[in-house]
């Protein structure tokens, strides 16, 4: 799919990496709308950007909110066949911590916005793609979901923060396999780690310490390279059923 027929909703499109993707797809022509819970942020790029953009405030765990936003959406873009999930919570929390063992809720909390959220969006969304007339290349849309690399080398406190990650990567196979029949694609970037407004209450030095820990480049990734390879997944549709980790080589360490 060419990136300026991208009909996209994003869900986390109002900051850090979705904020890049929503960038992305509207200098190259294509139309994008924001799923986002911050009206403020929200907001400020749909001004910023002008008529190719739309927010629309909606959290992802939540059915009634997707189903209405999903509608909405291709209403303004005449139809979807891009969808971004970025939407994400990262927690740190021990399982047997000084204050006691792991709050239960929390961890409940992470794995609903994280992984059950973006499956949310995936099968309203898809549902919506499968009315989609087929491109030349026989696909009718490409869903990109986040993870990270803590779903494959999470650290100390990180068993929530993981355990979500790890179940979208689990997720991408069997769900890519059953919409192949309707020509959607279905893949996941595993981001290192990437600036974004999640590191701007780091000073400096902890900044370029996370950066040293990069093997090549050393540095923390630009959220332009996420979208990049989100741009990259949506032009090549042999890219399917995958999980890409984009993170200068870094294998995180225990702690
Ligand atoms: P960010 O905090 O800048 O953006 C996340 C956005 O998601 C925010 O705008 C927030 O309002 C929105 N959001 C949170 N919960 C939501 C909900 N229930 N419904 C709708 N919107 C909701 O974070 P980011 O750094 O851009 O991260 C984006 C994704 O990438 C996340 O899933 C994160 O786990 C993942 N990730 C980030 C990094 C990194 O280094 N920044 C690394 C690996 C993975």
């Amino acid at each position: 799919m060419q990136i300026q027929t991208c009909r996209a909703i994003v869900t986390g499109g109002a900051s850090g990496l979705g904020e890049a993707t929503i960038r992305t797809i509207v200098q190259n022509g294509g139309k994008a709308v924001i799923f986002d819970q911050s009206e403020e942020n929200g907001l400020r790029l749909q001004n910023e950007l002008g008529e190719a953009v739309l927010f629309l405030k909606a959290d992802v765990t939540i059915d009634e909110d997707i189903q209405e936003a999903v509608s909405k959406a291709a209403a303004f873009m005449g139809g979807v066949n891009t969808v971004v999930n970025c939407a994400g919570i990262g927690i740190a929390e021990k399982v047997l911590g000084r204050n006691g063992v792991h709050n239960l809720s929390l961890f409940s909390k992470v794995i609903q916005v994280n992984l059950i959220g973006t499956f949310n969006v995936i099968r309203i969304a898809a549902e919506k793609m499968t009315s989609n007339k087929v491109n030349e290349q026989g696909e009718r849309g490409v869903i990109i979901n986040t993870a990270s690399v803590a779903a494959y080398d999470g650290q100390i406190g990180q068993a929530a923060y993981s355990a979500s990650k790890g179940g979208i990567v689990g997720m991408t196979l069997p769900i890519a396999r059953e919409l192949a029949r309707y020509g959607i694609r279905v893949m996941t970037i595993a981001p290192g780690l990437f600036h974004t407004p999640m590191f701007d209450t780091l000073p400096q030095e902890a900044k370029d310490s996370l950066g040293n820990m990069v093997p090549f480049p050393s540095r923390l990734g630009f959220p332009s390279e996420y979208a990049q390879l989100v741009q990259s997944i949506i032009e090549n549709p042999m890219l399917n059923g995958e999980t890409i980790r984009l993170d200068g080589a870094i294998r995180m360490q225990p702690k």
